[in-house]
């Protein structure tokens, strides 16, 4: 069976691909479907993105559908920047500035004050409309400066207390075993599992 994973993000798309190999589903990423309908990421939880994502491509492609909303909630910061996490720089956004500027933001703040969790809502629908929403979370710390090469976003300020490393610096091996995307992923695995057996 396919599943379409409604995002144009290819990093995050490659992410999403790896985890859920040995699935036996044909995994498809959006970008390659031509145009399709613009979503807009308006909704004030990750939850409602995913759902947006979800639904909007299911009822287009009339295909089973994986929708998927992420970022990063900093304690310190009142859970910002949240949903906002890839505009947090504003108009010219980038990964190195949304960091520089949180780095900024917590620039006086010793390690104690430095938690955040990364979460990620993944919505499944098919053109029926919503059939699953589930979530997953990782917790870690802000460094103090960027560090490592691998991953994407926020992943050279996102600390892992266990390691002492960034999820830049540990690489994917690591981080597709205990990250927020993987922990919603292995919930939503369960869900399509039990849908192919109905379907
Ligand atoms: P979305 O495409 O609106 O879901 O944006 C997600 C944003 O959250 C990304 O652009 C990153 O800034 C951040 N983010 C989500 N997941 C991760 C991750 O696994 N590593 C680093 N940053 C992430």
């Amino acid at each position: 069976m396919e599943l379409i994973v409604a995002t144009r993000n290819k990093k995050k798309f490659k992410e999403i691909k790896a985890i859920l190999k040995g699935s036996g589903l044909k995994i498809s990423f959006l970008a390659d479907y031509g145009k399709t309908p613009k979503i807009i990421e308006n909704g004030k939880t990750f939850g409602e993105n995913a759902i947006k994502k979800a639904v909007k491509i299911a009822r287009f492609t009339g295909k089973l559908t994986l929708g998927e909303d992420s970022g990063l909630c900093v304690d310190a910061l009142d859970g910002a920047p949240g949903v906002y996490s890839s505009r947090f720089s504003g108009k010219d956004k980038s990964d190195k500035r949304n960091n520089l500027k949180l780095l900024r933001l917590l620039k006086s703040l010793p390690l104690s004050r430095r938690k955040a969790h990364y979460s990620c809502a993944v919505a499944l629908a098919d053109n029926k409309g919503l059939f699953g929403l589930v979530e997953g979370r990782c917790a870690g710390l802000i460094g103090f400066a960027l560090k490592g090469r691998h991953g994407f976003g926020y992943d050279p300020l996102f600390v892992i207390p266990k390691y002492q490393k960034t999820f830049a610096q540990l690489g994917e091996k690591i981080k597709h075993r205990m990250s927020h995307r993987y922990r919603a992923l292995r919930k939503a695995g369960k869900i399509i599992k039990k849908y192919i057996e109905k379907h």
